[in-house]
This record gives structure tokens, sequence and C-alpha cells, in this order.
């Protein structure tokens, strides 16, 4: 069993590691498709704007087309002028070529008004060139970068994947199955040991029997709060081991206090 704990301890360090990797993979397309996203937005308003344009184009041709017309209209009234005899008619006539003369100023002003237009979307086209040429560099250099860091990051997974296989058949199938889920879970942590009755995974008190079946080691034990696989780790021995190993402790004050031949050291 013990042996099967050192396995998924280095299985732990495998998976945890592919999983952020694969997590990491998952996050390197989104600055991309961020600014595809944005250079898409900006062709369309590109089309958009140029549509307007060539509205805007046209609609000034017909104006131009109906201020001709008003110019000849006028200019024929005042043609008329030479032949008129009467007040009336003159008064008339004269009412005719100021209305044309009106019309012709009105169609004239829609003009400059168009051009106006015409100009500034003009202006802004040239504007949304730039601006798309820059983001397409941009989406080049990121798909560049997404290409070489997604090969870079492909190797590592084929490296760990490589020393998964190592230990997986060693692994029975429905414990890997379980580990693989807790360990995505619970931040990379599937095996934990229990220290007196606590699991050290989510602190929790175990009870007394489960614990003394962990410390059998019979079979597979998985914390019942946080799903994890436990082992049993004699604290005990490991803060003595370490006591002896310390400097500032003198020798024969140990001796005074425990029998070393007590311990299993
Ligand atoms: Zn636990």
């Amino acid at each position: 069993m013990q042996e099967v704990f050192i396995k998924l301890q280095a299985l732990q360090t495998i998976l945890s590691k592919k999983y952020d990797v694969q997590d990491e993979v998952k996050e390197i397309p989104k600055t991309l498709s961020t600014k595809i996203e944005l250079l898409n937005r900006g062709k369309k308003n590109y089309l958009e704007k140029n549509e307007k344009l060539e509205l805007i184009k046209n609609d000034i041709k017909s104006i131009r087309i109906r201020l001709d017309d008003a110019e000849r209209e006028r200019e024929n009234y005042e043609k008329q002028m030479d032949l008129i005899t009467t007040q009336r008619e003159y008064e008339a006539l004269d009412k005719e070529i100021k209305d044309a003369t009106e019309k012709e100023q009105q169609l004239r002003k829609t003009i400059l008004h168009k051009e106006n237009i015409q100009e500034e979307l003009v202006s802004q086209i040239e504007d949304q060139e730039d601006l798309m040429t820059l983001q397409e560099e941009e989406v080049k250099v990121e798909q560049e970068k997404m290409e070489t860091i997604l090969s870079e990051k492909n190797k590592e997974l084929d490296i760990l994947k490589e020393q998964e296989d190592e230990i997986v058949p060693d692994i029975d199938g429905d414990v890997l199955f379980k580990f693989e889920r807790i360990i995505k879970n619970k931040s990379g942590v599937g095996i934990v040991p229990i220290h007196d009755t606590v699991c050290t995974g989510c602190h929790m008190t175990l009870p007394a029997q489960f614990v003394n079946d962990v410390r059998k080691g019979k079979d597979f034990m998985f914390c019942p709060y946080c799903s994890r696989i436990l082992y049993f780790e004699d604290i005990e021995e490991e803060v003595i081991g370490s006591a002896v190993g310390a400097d500032d402790i003198e020798e024969g004050a140990l001796a005074d206090l425990v029998d070393l031949d007590d311990f299993d050291l």
C-alpha cells in the first residue's frame, strides 16, 4: 500500500501540472480572439461607412441635377421678362423668378451640407483604414506568439503524458478515476496524510475507527469530508526525529527526558 501511495503522490504532481498547463492552453487563444473581434468590428464599421459614402455621393449627384433644372427654369423666366407687356404679367413672372431663385439657394445649401458630411466620412474611413492596418498587424503578431506558446505547452503536455503513462498502469482504474477528479476539484491535492485524527486536506477530525482503518492501510480510504485519499503519517516520530537532529539540544538533556531506544528511529 505504501508503494501505491508514493506512486499516487508522484502522479498527483504530474496531474496537477497537467491540469495547470491545460488551463493555460485554454486561456491562450482569448487575447487573440479579443483582437480578432476588434478587427472584425472595425471592418464592419468600415463597410458601413463606405455604404453611407456611396449613398451620399449619389444623393449629391441627384441634387445637382435638380439644381441644374432649377437654374434653367429661372433663366427661362428671366428671358420671358423681355416679352411681358402688363404690370400683372410682370408681377407674376417676378414671383416665379424669386421662387426659382429661392429653390436654387435651398438646393445649394443642401449640397453644401451633404458635402460636409461626405468629407467627414472620407476622413473617418481613412482613419479606420489606418486602424485596421494596425489591428491586422497585431493579430498577426498575436497569432505567431500563440502558436509558439502552444507548441511549447504541447511539448510540456507530451512529457507529462509520458510520465503519467509510466505510473497509471499500476493503479486501479476506479481509484484513478476518483483521484483525477479530486485533483481537478481540490486545486491539485488528491492524497493527504492524517495527522493524529485530523485530515490535513480539510482539517476535519475523523472518527477514531475510521482513523484506525486508515492506519491499517489495507484499502483505499477517502476522507468523508473532502474526498481525498488518506494515508497515515506518524507525526510524533517526525517531530522527535527532527528534534534529535537539532543542534541546540544538548546531548544528555534529551536522554534525561526520553529513552531513544523506545523509538524506531
Ligand atoms: Zn479531508
